[in-house]
C-alpha cells in the first residue's frame, strides 16, 4: 500500500480507501462484509468512510461496522481511520439534516454508539447547507473535535468558495480542514474545473468519491448490465449512467487500459491518483475480488503523454 500525506497535517491515508455506502447495509449479507473489510484491511487498507445514512436501512451501515469492529477489529482500532458525516436526512423533522450545530452534534453521537466508539478520526460537513450560516456549522465541526468527538474535520460537496469560506472559518477557529470529499472520476469531472484549484491553494486533502462511477469505469457494462450489479439494483444509476454514449466511451478507454496492462476499473485509479492533490481513491465493492482488482491500480500510476492525450481524447468527446 502506499500512504499519502493528507493536504499539510500530519495524517496519512492509505492510496485506496474503501466507502461502505452500498453493500454494508441490514439488508446485505454479514459475512460478505465481514470479508471485504478483513481483506482491505489485510491488503494495506486502513481507512473506511462512513456517514450517519448509509444502509439501507440509514444507521446499519455504521451499526454493522461497529459489530466488525468489536468482533474482529478491536486490536487495531489505533491502526485504522475511520469517517462518519452528517448532512443528508437522517430523521424526521427540522433536526435530521443539514447543517445546524443541533444536527450535526447529534448525528455524530449517535454515529459513535453505532460504532461503539469514544471518537471517530475524521467527522465531515456532508454537504454544504444554503440556509445555515457557514460559522455555525463550522463552529460545531470545531466543537466536534475539542470536545473529543473526532480527532480531524473534512468537508463533502462543496464548491471552491465554500471551500475558501470553511477553511478560513476553521483555521480561524483552530480545528483546521483536513480533507474534501468529492465526486470525481473520469467521467465526471466537474471537480477538475471548480475546485481543485482551491484544494490545492488550501493544502488540505482530497478523497474523491465514486470513483468508478459506481462501477461503470469497469469492464462490467460493456456488454450489458449484469444481473446483481448496482445498476440492475438502483434505476437511478440506470437511468443517468448506463446510456451508449458512457459505455461506448468506456469501450474506448478499455483499450488504453489493456495496452496498459491494465483492467479498466486499475486505469480509472491510476488515472485519478496521477494527480499529487489526491490523496486517496474511496471505493466501494460488493465482493472481495474487486477490491484486490482495484489495489492492484497502484502498481502502474505513471501515464505517457500519449495516452494522457488519448485518454482526454475520448473523455471530453
Ligand atoms: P465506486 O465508483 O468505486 O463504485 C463501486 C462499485 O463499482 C462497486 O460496488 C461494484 O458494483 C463496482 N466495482 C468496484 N470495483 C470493481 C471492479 N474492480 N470491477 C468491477 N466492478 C467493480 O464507488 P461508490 O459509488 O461505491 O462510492 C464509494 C464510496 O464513496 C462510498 O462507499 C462512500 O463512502 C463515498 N461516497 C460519498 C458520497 C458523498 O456525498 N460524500 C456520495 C457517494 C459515495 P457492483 O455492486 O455492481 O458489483
Amino acid at each position: 500500500m502506499i500512504y499519502n500525506r493528507c493536504g499539510r497535517s500530519g495524517l496519512k491515508l492509505p492510496a485506496l480507501s474503501l466507502g461502505l455506502w452500498q453493500n454494508f447495509g441490514s439488508v446485505d449479507p454479514f459475512e460478505n462484509q465481514r470479508t471485504m473489510v478483513r481483506r482491505a484491511f489485510d491488503l494495506g487498507i486502513t481507512h473506511f468512510d462512513l456517514a450517519n445514512n448509509y444502509g439501507p436501512v440509514p444507521g446499519s451501515a455504521e451499526e454493522n461496522f461497529g459489530r466488525l469492529l468489536k468482533t474482529d477489529l478491536a486490536p487495531y482500532r489505533n491502526e485504522l481511520v475511520i469517517s462518519s458525516k452528517a448532512g443528508y436526512w437522517m430523521w424526521p423533522g427540522p433536526y435530521g439534516e443539514w447543517g445546524s450545530r443541533k444536527y450535526l452534534i447529534s448525528s455524530c453521537d449517535a454515529s459513535l454508539k453505532r460504532l461503539g466508539l469514544d471518537c471517530l478520526d475524521i467527522f465531515y460537513s456532508h454537504r454544504p447547507d444554503p440556509e445555515t450560516p457557514l460559522e455555525e456549522t463550522m463552529g460545531a465541526l470545531d466543537f466536534i473535535v475539542r470536545s473529543g468527538r473526532a480527532h480531524y474535520v473534512g468537508i463533502s460537496n462543496y464548491d471552491h468558495e465554500q471551500t475558501a469560506r470553511a477553511c478560513a472559518i476553521l483555521k480561524e477557529l483552530g480545528t483546521p480542514c483536513l480533507i474534501h470529499q468529492p465526486r470525481y472520476n473520469m467521467l465526471d469531472r466537474w471537480a477538475e474545473d471548480h475546485l481543485l484549484d482551491e484544494i490545492g491553494k488550501q493544502q488540505i486533502g482530497c478523497i474523491p468519491f465514486c470513483p468508478l462511477a459506481q462501477g461503470l469505469l469497469t469492464n462490467k457494462y460493456i456488454d450489458g448490465i449484469p444481473a446483481g450489479s448496482r445498476a440492475s439494483k438502483v434505476c437511478e444509476m440506470k437511468d443517468s449512467l448506463i446510456h451508449e454514449y458512457n459505455i461506448e466511451r468506456v469501450r474506448k478507454l478499455n483499450v488504453i487500459a489493456r495496452e496498459r496492462g491494465q483492467s479498466m476499473a486499475q486505469m480509472a485509479l491510476a488515472w485519478l491518483l496521477k494527480d499529487t492533490r489526491i490523496t486517496s481513491a474511496l471505493i466501494g465493492a460488493s465482493k472481495v475480488s474487486q477490491i484486490e482488482d482495484s489495489l492492484a491500480a497502484l502498481n502502474n500510476l505513471v501515464f505517457s503523454t500519449d495516452e494522457l492525450a488519448r485518454i482526454r481524447g475520448i473523455i471530453t468527446s
